[in-house]
């Protein structure tokens, strides 16, 4: 099997550090997998609540489990949102990936859309505040949120 493209972090222009092609990636590759301690949705909802980060690092991939990129996580981690994205990430037998959905060039930005959704104790005006979206793009619709 062939092995995911070559990716790097550094600075982003969109947000703090981010996730970047190192080589062409083409359209439908599996980027990287999404990893990260798992946990219950229970305990995700704990660190929703105890950590700022949370809403944008602990990812729900069903009912029971949430991965928490934060702890022991890979690069993946990095990736920005984006409210018109170049990848998406994907659920295959209880595993992320981060997916392209059109081609990526050697040192493009790789972004998905986040779209969070608002859980546990936070009220929606901090939520709000919290996950607005400077993505640059035309579509972009102002928060990481899904609406
Ligand atoms: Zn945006």
């Amino acid at each position: 099997m062939k092995g995911f493209p070559k990716v790097k972090v550094k600075r982003s222009r969109v947000h703090g550090q981010g996730l970047f092609a190192a080589e062409d990636i083409a359209e439908g590759t599996p980027i990287i997998e999404y990893t990260g301690e798992r946990v219950t949705r229970a305990e995700a909802r704990r660190r929703y609540a105890s950590r700022p980060d949370a809403a944008v690092q602990l990812l729900a991939i069903d009912a029971r489990t949430s991965i928490d990129g934060a702890v022991g996580g890979s690069d993946a981690r990095f990736a920005n949102h984006a409210c018109s994205p170049n990848a998406q990430l994907l659920v295959y037998k209880k595993r992320v990936f981060l997916v392209a959905i059109e081609p990526i060039a050697k040192g493009e930005e790789i972004t998905y859309d986040y779209a969070l959704e608002i859980t546990g104790d936070v009220d929606a005006i901090t939520a709000m505040v919290e996950t607005v979206c400077s993505c640059g793009s035309p579509e972009c619709r102002g928060t990481m949120l899904r609406i």
